[in-house]
């Protein structure tokens, strides 16, 4: 007989292959993993003496993958951009003069904040999708908030953006945050590069060739808009994708945030090679970015591609709520295809665990609650009345009921990160203090007047 160091108890969503929910159930956690998954009275009997978080009323699930998150300096402007510019212009008027100005000190804060919100939302796997400036400083957030994560460095080989530099430079600088954020630790690095046209084709072929050997994750941004392929239609001849697969890109190994605006050749390209994709729903409505005129992501689930679901920033989405993320997906899917049948909260609920864990490459460790994966696990408390009357079907409630305020404990790789919906590692009162006064002082320098489009008086 072993002592576990937590038994979580409730109605265990497990996510394994027959998607088995265990009533009444237990998960038993010894150091980093889950030791098993049984009813609660046979966990107990096998660990006896454990310390027990949960209830018989929880709901138990697989921690949630975010799979395209900015984790700077926008969250010192979160909500702040007003959302009835031009396009272009919240990112080229608002949030490049802002990262132009952004220090260390920031944007260890901004991921700190953005990462205890996501982790009391149940989102234990942050994907960041880019740091312009200080990569080191987000993997400090990310270890002392406790969750799993990769981080990302801007790469561009583009003029006029900040981080700019030539091909050798950039590769230079994503080799060296690979080798100092090796695959295996709680914090890994992917290659990141901005993407959209901001990349020549050299730099985008010597970004492949150093993820690709090693297994690395490349990610890299593409047709939010149509723009980006108006401008490889005319650099190139082809529309992105097909373009990017014909340099040899394109893989396994490739995470691409958005692929939107996409046509049916770039859609099997996806399919063929096995690339996945970020979708962000929320940031396409608030930017009225048009995803609504043929919803790809939708194809490209039907068509088995890989697919995970992201929350973007503080400005594109805003709220960094998986749960909400995968309302908002399933919704659109039923709307856009005009049929109820073909997509829904299951579905969505499948990208946020397993599905999101495997087009991040990270299937193997998280996504479903299985004896010998880690332990990231998300306790939901079902005693508010999102919940009442209970429904027969979890999930359904979950997802189209619930968001991310009916999570009240997380673990991730063993460690209790959320208690009681409160994260217990990091002094959150202090941080979102020191939060005000950086926001202000950040606004000043960069120059931005965000203000209330009603009078405030
Ligand atoms: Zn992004």
């Amino acid at each position: 007989m072993a002592t576990a160091d937590w038994v979580i108890t409730g109605d265990i969503v497990t996510m394994d292959a027959e998607r088995t929910i265990v009533a009444g159930g237990a998960v038993a956690v010894t150091g980093n993993t889950i030791a098993a998954v049984g009813k609660a009275d046979d966990i107990r009997q096998q660990f006896p003496d454990s310390p027990e978080r949960g209830s018989p009323g929880s709901l138990v699930t697989p921690g949630f993958v975010n799979a395209h998150q900015h984790l700077t300096a926008d969250r010192l402007v979160a909500s702040a951009i007003p959302d009835d510019l031009p396009p272009g212009a919240a990112i080229f008027e608002w949030i490049v003069p802002v990262h132009e100005h952004v220090t260390g000190d920031d944007d260890e804060l901004a991921a700190t904040l953005g990462l205890i919100e996501a982790v009391t939302n149940g989102i234990t796997t942050t994907i960041d999708a880019g740091t312009v400036a200080h990569p080191d400083r987000v993997a400090q957030a990310m270890a002392a908030v406790g969750v799993r994560g990769a981080i990302g460095r801007w790469g561009s080989d583009a003029d006029g953006l900040p981080q700019s530099g030539p091909v050798d430079e950039v590769i230079d600088a994503q080799r060296d945050l690979l080798e100092r954020y090796p695959p295996g630790g709680l914090v890994d690095a992917s290659v990141t590069l901005v993407g959209h046209d901001l990349m020549s084709d050299d730099l985008v072929v010597a970004a492949a060739d150093l993820a690709r050997p090693t297994g690395r994750r490349l990610s890299f941004h593409l047709s939010p808009t149509p723009n980006d392929a108006a401008s490889y239609l005319e650099r190139t001849g082809h529309r992105p994708l097909v373009h990017l697969d014909r340099l040899g890109v394109l893989g396994p190994n490739v995470l691409v945030g958005h692929a939107v605006h996409i046509d049916d050749a770039e859609l099997e390209a996806l399919v063929a090679t096995g690339t996945a994709v970020a979708s962000c729903p929320w940031a396409y409505l608030r930017l009225g970015q048009g995803l609504t005129e043929r919803f790809a992501h939708l194809d490209l689930w039907r068509r088995d591609g890989r697919l995970a679901l992201g929350c973007d920033t503080e400005n594109a989405g805003d709220a960094i709520d998986g749960l909400r993320a995968a309302a908002l997906f399933a919704g659109l899917a039923k709307d856009t295809s005009a049929d109820p049948t073909a997509f829904g909260a299951h579905h969505a609920f499948e990208l946020l665990t397993i599905a999101g864990a495997e087009a991040v490459g990270m299937a193997d460790r998280i996504g479903s609650l299985e004896a010998g994966k880690a332990a990231d696990i998300v306790v939901i408390d079902r005693s508010g009345i999102q919940w009442q009357p209970p429904s027969p079907d979890p999930i359904l409630q979950l997802v189209w009921a619930s968001g991310g305020r009916s999570v009240t404990d997380v673990l991730v790789d063993g460690h209790l990160v959320v208690a009681d919906g409160r994260c217990t590692t990091v002094d959150v009162d202090s941080r979102q203090a020191e939060a005000r006064l950086a926001a202000r002082s950040l606004i000043e320098r960069s120059g931005i007047q965000p203000r209330s489009l009603w009078p405030l008086r």
